[in-house]
């Protein structure tokens, strides 16, 4: 099956950061690659911002090194990349000072304070530290730049607390209306995040099903094989609570869990994910197991442990967090939810299991053993949808039960052959184009799950919790296998 391909509105889009390390890697090839689809409408203009002193021919060299890099196999399109490099342009500019900022307006077309001044979608991205957040958005004030119309896209971290994040929505709120602000979770634009609405909300078969009558328990993991390099500084400052659990795992948690919205429509499905988020009990400390991965010696591919990796020998912050929470609502109560991320595991996995219970009676016997559903919906690698389900085992022999996959794997089923498919950094570029904000998290979002959160965090650091060593390469330290086991129950493998 062949995916539509539906141009969007041309559009005028700022990087701000547009040399930092996610805009090259990430925001540049995403655009890059929608372009070669032929999702670009031929007025649409992006323009790079930083402090580095660069003419537009040098940005146009470093971004094409990072498209031969990141979009190797469009970039192999010679004429493409050519004709998508002439529409980029670069402004050096400081986002706390004065210099660049009448330039930017220069090229961008103009100021956006009357309406109808330019046809064109107008869109500033903030890839840059959130410390740049105010400054960028009262600069795009000061200059003209900031329309009704005009949309802005920030980049997480959004805070590392309810307080600060609380500043930061009051900062944008003073300049732009909610509807003009789009916080980005990526893991929000992945195929598979969308399929789980689609799967929950498009079929009559799991919906019935989907409560805490017949759903045992809900595992979530985010595994990781890298370490923390490059970013330690940030990571040691962060862990992996506020890194991964804050954000990427509980908006997995409020899709999974959310009451189906009335239509797909912006607030509608946000209001549902809050309403998620607000009835989440708080987390006892004995169901929270924290972990710092050790060193691996293996010549292969030898790493220091995490206090050596963030050069901290007596660093307390988490690289691992396994934690059982529940959610006090009418279709949850009673369903534990265990979450569950790390850097240096034993493979790259990305994974909600929902365990459904067992058949209430086996009409089989004993000797059939117990079989429970389990729907399994991954999201990175091979993104797809597996459930399990039992049937008889093949042969004569009586009857005995077996345990077989319904195996969806996107790609196969979905993707145009030897294409990749989309990453989410292009579909959520291409939602802020086209103006929808559902896969975008909300202010009230982002501050309730800091509210969750905090208590979290302030009980650890009031106990002196020390994390627990663990081996990298391994599934997470022994505590977090136990936390399962009290409960009579067991992680799934992490498998790639
Ligand atoms: P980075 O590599 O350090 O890039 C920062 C960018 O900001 C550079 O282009 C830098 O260019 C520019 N900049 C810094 N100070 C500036 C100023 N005063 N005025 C104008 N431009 C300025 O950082 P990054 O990794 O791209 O990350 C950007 C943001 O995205 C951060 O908030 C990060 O947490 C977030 N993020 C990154 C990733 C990732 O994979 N990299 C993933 C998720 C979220 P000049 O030095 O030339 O000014």
């Amino acid at each position: 099956m062949v995916s539509r391909i539906i141009p969007v509105d041309p559009f005028n889009l700022v990087i701000f950061g547009g040399t930092g390390d996610l805009a090259r890697r990430k925001i540049i090839p995403a655009l890059f690659r929608r372009y070669c689809a032929g999702q670009f409408h031929s007025k649409s203009h992006i323009v790079g911002a930083a402090r580095s002193d660069l003419t537009i021919e040098s940005y146009r060299r470093l971004i094409e090194a990072s498209l031969r890099e990141h979009a190797p196999k469009r970039a192999q399109d010679e004429e493409a990349l050519k004709e998508f490099l002439s529409r980029l342009d670069y402004v050096s500019l400081d986002a706390k000072g004065t210099a660049g900022w009448n330039d930017l307006v220069d090229r961008v077309g103009g100021t956006r304070t009357e309406p109808g001044q330019d046809d064109r979608v107008s869109v500033f991205y903030f890839s840059v530290g959130p410390d740049l957040f105010g400054p960028l958005a009262e600069r795009l004030h000061r200059f003209g730049l900031a329309g009704a119309d005009t949309r802005i896209v920030v980049e997480k971290p959004f805070g590392r607390d309810l307080e600060s994040a609380r500043a930061l929505n009051v900062t944008l709120a003073a300049h732009f209306d909610e509807s003009q602000i789009y916080r980005i979770d990526h893991y929000l634009g992945k195929e598979t995040v969308q399929n789980l609405m689609a799967v929950r909300f498009g079929n009559m078969l799991f919906e019935p099903l989907w409560n805490s009558q017949y759903v045992d328990h809900i595992q979530i993991t985010v595994a990781e094989t890298v370490g923390v390099s490059g970013r330690e500084e940030y990571y040691d400052a962060a862990g992996a609570m506020r890194d991964m659990i804050q954000n990427h795992l509980m908006q997995l948690l409020c899709l999974i869990a959310m009451e189906p919205p009335a239509k797909f429509d912006p607030d509608a499905v946000r209001d549902e994910k809050l309403k998620v988020i607000r009835a989440l009990d708080p987390v006892m400390p004995h169901h929270i197991v924290r972990g710092q991965f050790e060193a691996c010696l293996d010549p292969e591919r030898a790493h220091p442990s995490y206090r050596g990796s963030v050069n901290q020998p007596r660093s307390t912050t988490e690289s691992y967090i396994a934690l059982r929470t529940h959610i006090s609502n009418w279709r949850w109560a009673g369903t534990p939810f265990y979450l569950r991320t790390g850097k240096r595991l034993k493979a790259r996995s990305s994974v909600i299991n929902v365990i459904f219970k067992d058949a209430p009676h086996s009409i089989f016997g004993e000797e059939a053993g117990r079989h429970a559903n389990l729907l399994s919906i991954r999201l990175q690698p091979n993104e797809g949808i597996t459930l399990k389900v039992t049937i008889k085992e093949p042969g004569p022999g009586g009857m005995r039960l077996v345990d077989v996959p319904l195996d969806m794997t996107f790609a196969e089923a979905l993707g145009p052959s030897g294409e990749d498919p989309p990453d989410a950094y292009e579909r959520l570029m291409m939602d802020v184009i086209r103006g929808n904000q559902t896969l975008f998290m909300r202010g009230d979002e982002v501050e309730a799950a800091w509210s969750w959160t905090d208590p979290i965090i302030a009980g650890w650091t009031s106990r002196g919790d020390v994390p627990k060593p663990y081996v990298s390469g391994s599934a997470g330290p022994i505590d977090a296998d136990l936390l399962m086991q009290r409960d009579g129950r067991e992680w799934r493998g992490i498998t790639p």
